[in-house]
């Protein structure tokens, strides 16, 4: 029987819809999985939104089904530590990107991608967190793993009104951080402080160039932005800062000097949650299953089909769609 799942194309031109797949094309297109999982949720992350658009090269194999977020249950597996009826998560690995993804009722996947669903998160609250959650985390963890504590001072958080940056000031504030929220959208003020932020800031004043070192002010950054706004952050840290630096959305450049490393002892924590490897995914899962506020993730949730993906990936990608979006894959 065929099953549901956007497929992306290239000839004759670049091509996204949602279509019916014979199960047959899972093994010859996704080959290398040794498990099959029903996914019952996916989400839409930045990434998804550039592989659905075509926008920038995610997409390394056609056709493709995208999709870097799958959760769901093992209906075949060649793995005793991944039985029939096991509950799983996947992020990254190239998945939606060289090998089928999980905008699908069902992929084939390598079990040792897999993360057991953590105790305490279903399906939909382990896809409504996502890569985007998963990689706030992981910022947190890099931060704190670098001696970081509370008492340290504010923590600024850019992109704060996206998946990673709303994940990350949730996390932050109920470890009892002051957290400064830099967004955009004035409008959202209400929002990000329902989620813990002491201050907010626009994010304006990040994005014009400024001296290599300003005004001490961060004792820790989390940054989904980059370029100039990681330029500044980083020229505002307090001597023997760290910032936890994972996104783009501002761009890819970083226009900055050494003199925040070498006058103020500033430390970049590179993050990268594709390849990271499986202890620290499970620490990171484990410990939003524990600290992840459910009131503040179903704030941050909106739920979508997978229909709605096609039109909500332009949105992400300009900066309009605020937290997470779930994907329920059986609407
Ligand atoms: P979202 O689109 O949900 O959030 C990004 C936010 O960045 C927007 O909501 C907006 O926040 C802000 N923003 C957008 N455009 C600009 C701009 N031109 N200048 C300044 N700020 C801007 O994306 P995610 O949270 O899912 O991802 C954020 C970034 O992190 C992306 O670049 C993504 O690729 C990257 N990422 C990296 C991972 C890794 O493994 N390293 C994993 C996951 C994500 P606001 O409106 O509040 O200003």
């Amino acid at each position: 029987m065929s099953f549901r799942a956007i497929l992306l194309e290239k000839d004759p031109g670049f091509s996204a819809r949602v279509t019916q797949i014979d199960p047959r094309r899972l093994e010859e297109e996704a080959g290398g999985g040794n498990v099959v999982l029903r996914l019952s949720h996916s989400t839409l992350n930045y990434k998804d939104g550039l592989a659905l658009t075509n926008r920038s090269p995610v997409v390394r194999k056609w056709p493709m089904v995208p999709g870097i977020d799958g959760a769901g249950q093992v209906t075949e597996s060649d793995d005793p530590a991944w039985p029939v009826g096991a509950s799983a998560i996947l992020n990254g690995f190239g998945v939606g990107e060289t090998h089928w993804g999980c905008l699908a009722e069902y992929a084939r996947l390598r079990s040792d991608w897999l993360v057991p669903l953590p105790v305490g998160l279903d399906a939909r609250s382990a896809m409504a967190i996502g890569t985007a959650g998963y990689t706030a985390m992981l910022c947190v963890l890099a931060l704190e793993d670098c001696g970081l504590r509370p008492s340290e001072g504010e923590i600024l958080v850019t992109g704060a009104a996206g998946g990673v940056g709303s994940i990350a000031l949730s996390l932050l504030a109920s470890r009892g951080y002051q957290v400064c929220a830099s967004t955009g959208r004035s409008q959202e003020e209400p929002y990000l402080r329902s989620l813990g932020a002491a201050q907010v800031l626009n994010r304006g004043s990040l994005a014009v160039a400024g001296k290599p070192l300003q005004k001490e002010r961060w004792a820790a950054v989390v940054d989904t932005v980059g370029s100039t706004t990681l330029a500044n952050a980083l020229a505002q840290c307090r001597y023997g800062a760290t910032v936890a630096a994972c996104g783009l959305a501002g761009g890819m450049d970083l226009p900055t000097t050494v003199a925040p490393f070498i006058l103020r002892n500033v430390r970049l924590e590179g993050v990268d949650s594709v390849m990271a490897p499986l202890a620290l995914r499970k620490r990171a899962w484990e410990a939003l299953a524990l600290e992840l506020r459910r009131d503040h993730l179903a704030t941050i949730t909106t739920e979508i089909g997978l229909d709605d993906c096609l039109s909500e990936a332009p949105r992400i990608l300009a900066g309009e769609v605020r937290g997470r979006l779930v994907v329920d894959l059986r609407r």
